[in-house]
């Protein structure tokens, strides 16, 4: 029997003004067990169901979901902020998973082999892992759901999504999508909550759930796994970043210029890939610096339906309170402000697009992510040096490189403890690539043929 009852509410607010846009009944533990439940219901059917079949119906929320386009994008402005041409980005991003995912739900290949000792042959299948929980940030609301949801249902597993709660309406839309394309009842189970930790620990109590992947903050991240750890869940984790973004001696200004306001200023600079430390040679430090500062000065923020806005507000109060916290900090402790350091009177999250030089060692800015639109710039002598000081953290997600000379620019990259490097240029994300870092930005790869595997348990089979 169902015992109804008065569920708390929680907002969803628009973070360019502070209101209301909508309200979500917080789903509790009782309500994470139940989509529980209806995964494991569903599991058994879609796990056998033909991979090309699985494939086609990806496909077809590939195809739905770029039909909507706009409706994602402006869902995603509301909940988010960032401007509508980001937002359309990001919504023709999130469905490049799905068609990724599509082609990749019919290459679960195995594996034959002799063994090496003559005495028998091994035969390698893939299986579903089974039931995966899926917590995701709200930074790219569509993104980062169907990059987990595409591999884990191509996979053949059914899924419990609990999307952050600042940005929940996205997630509904791409469920309610996913149905239109076929999906089957309890395939995709979404779990909306405001007080995410006993949800997270009830799923991640139940024997029936094999798989986590979560992308969010390493500190949520070392928790996540610590609850994995009693039933040996499967786990990979998307966490932060704290990207070098080295200038060599040769390298084409402009061309760093460019680069470096991508990778500090895609998504306001609210990515876990986000250039968080430019160092940059002596010999060019001053014509990059003021480049940049100059192209930082001239970018247009607002409210992210305004059709002139190159950058929305920042999440929420305490995104900006941290952002002012990490400037004050590098300012007081010798660092110059080129432009911006300042937030932007008014209603909403709005900070000033920011260059710092001089970034003194020792500033906070430099050990931790400021996820806000902030270049903290250092300048390095030689290349050893510049080395050392990009390996000066515990992250390892990206790094980025710019050189004239692509072998040089290589070699330094593959100096550099991380999972991927840019070079020359400032975005390295693709549905066909394997993201994700090393050290404490994470453990496993999403997107690629990578991301497909972490949904896959193999089983090996000996015989005569
Ligand atoms: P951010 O700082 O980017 O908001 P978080 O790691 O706090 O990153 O959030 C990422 C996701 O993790 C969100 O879906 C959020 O609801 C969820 N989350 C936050 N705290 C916990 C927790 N204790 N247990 C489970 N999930 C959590």
């Amino acid at each position: 029997m169902v015992i109804a009852t008065e569920r708390r509410r929680f907002p969803v607010l628009d973070p360019a003004d502070g209101s209301v846009i909508d309200s979500l009944e917080s789903a509790g533990p009782d309500d994470a067990i139940a989509a529980v439940d209806a995964a494991a219901e569903a599991a058994e059917d879609w796990a056998s169901r033909a991979p090309r079949e699985r494939a086609e119906i990806l496909r077809r929320a590939f195809e739905l979901m770029t039909e909507r386009n706009e409706d994602i994008a402006r869902l995603i402005v509301r909940e988010m902020g960032k401007p509508l041409a980001e937002a359309r980005g990001e919504a023709s991003y999130a469905a490049e998973f799905l068609r990724w995912f599509s082609e990749e739900a019919v290459r679960a290949n195995g594996d034959f082999a002799v063994a090496p000792a003559g005495t028998n042959r091994m035969l390698v299948t893939h299986a579903p892992i089974g039931i995966a929980l899926l917590i995701t940030p709200w930074n790219f609301p569509a993104a980062m759901a169907t990059r987990k949801i595409g591999p884990a249902l191509a996979a053949g597993c059914t899924v419990v999504l609990k999307p952050a709660e600042e940005t929940p309406l996205t997630a509904l839309a791409i469920a309610g999508l996913l149905t239109e394309a076929g999906v089957p009842e309890g395939v995709v189970n979404v779990v909306c909550t405001d007080d995410p930790a006993p949800v997270a620990e009830a799923v991640l109590s139940d024997p029936r759930v094999r798989k986590l992947s979560f992308t969010g903050s390493t500190g949520v991240g070392r928790r996540l796994l610590e609850l994995c750890a009693p039933q040996v869940i499967s786990a990979s984790m998307e966490l932060g970043g704290n990207s070098p973004f080295l200038v060599l001696q040769d390298a084409d200004i402009d061309v760093a210029v460019a680069g470096a306001m991508a990778a500090k200023m895609r998504n306001g600079g609210e990515a876990c890939t986000a250039a968080n430390r430019f160092l940059v040679h002596d010999s060019v430090a001053e014509s990059f610096t003021s480049r940049l500062t100059a192209a930082m000065s001239a970018v247009r923020v607002g409210n992210g339906f305004d059709r002139t806005a190159q950058l929305g507000p920042l999440i929420n109060a305490a995104a900006r309170d941290k952002v002012e916290r990490l400037v004050a900090d590098a300012i007081e402790r010798g660092a110059r402000v080129r432009t911006g350091a300042q937030r932007i009177p008014g209603p909403g999250y709005f900070y000033a697009p920011t260059v710092l030089d001089r970034v003194q060692p020792g500033s906070q800015i430099l050990s931790e992510e400021v996820f806000g639109p902030v270049a903290p710039i250092m300048t390095f002598s030689d290349e050893d040096e510049a080395i050392a000081l990009a390996n000066e953290t515990e992250y390892g997600l990206v790094a980025f490189v710019f050189s004239r000379d692509l072998r040089r620019a290589m070699a330094i990259g593959e100096e550099i403890e991380t999972g991927m490097v840019g070079l020359n240029r400032g975005v390295v994300s693709d549905p066909a690539a394997p993201f994700g870092g090393t050290k404490q930005s994470g453990i496993g790869r999403e997107g690629g043929h990578h991301g497909l595997l972490e949904f896959l348990e193999p089983k090996y089979f000996a015989f005569d």
